[in-house]
């Protein structure tokens, strides 16, 4: 590798770093994808934050991301991350679309007067579970928004719980229709 090379792909795993740990990103999942020293990055984390980096394990199950209040934003989430993909430059890289998805839905949230529950640690884990195929996003049947389900429990007559709240159900392998009139109707 040309020396040039080196030096951009060494400032970009400093910019990287940075703008993980300012999301508050625990160092080991920092470390995983600057391949920077856990020495080096709790210095960082202390100079940029003023305080040593947040401690405790990395996230390491789907479920959270099934749980009703959470799967929404993590739907989206997905959702941004890859039309952010689809339009990135070669020169993009992983670290780049999960900032980019996790910053831009925080943001979505934030002005909706929403408050936003996912750490940029489960925002990392969930791009992981994707990629292995332990989640995918499935389209529910009747309003055709795309949520996150468990590849090992997919339905084929999927229904998201807004709808299924407002009534609808799929009986008999026919099409989705109002069982009944839903609590916010
Ligand atoms: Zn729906």
């Amino acid at each position: 590798m040309s020396t040039k090379r080196a030096l951009q792909l060494e400032i970009r795993q400093y910019r990287n770093a940075e703008r993980l740990l300012l999301l508050g990103a625990r160092v080991p999942i920092v470390m995983e994808m600057t391949r920077l020293s856990s020495w080096f990055l709790r210095k960082l984390s202390l100079e940029i934050r003023g305080e040593a980096p947040r401690k405790g394990q990395v996230p390491n199950s789907d479920q959270w991301y099934l749980r009703r209040q959470n799967n929404l934003e993590a739907s989206l989430f997905c959702a941004t991350y890859e039309s952010l993909k689809k339009v990135a430059d070669a020169g993009t890289d992983e670290c780049a679309l999960l900032v980019g998805a996790y910053s831009q839905v925080r943001a979505a949230f934030g002005a909706a007067g929403v408050a936003a529950g996912m750490s940029i640690d489960r925002a990392w884990w969930l791009v992981k579970s994707v990629q292995i195929k332990n989640l995918r996003r499935a389209r529910c049947r009747v309003c055709q928004g795309r949520y996150l389900q468990a590849w090992s429990r997919l339905e084929r007559s999927f229904l998201c719980w807004e709808c299924r709240q407002q009534g609808y159900a799929v009986t008999g392998g026919r099409a989705p229709r109002l069982v009944r009139r839903g609590a916010a109707s």
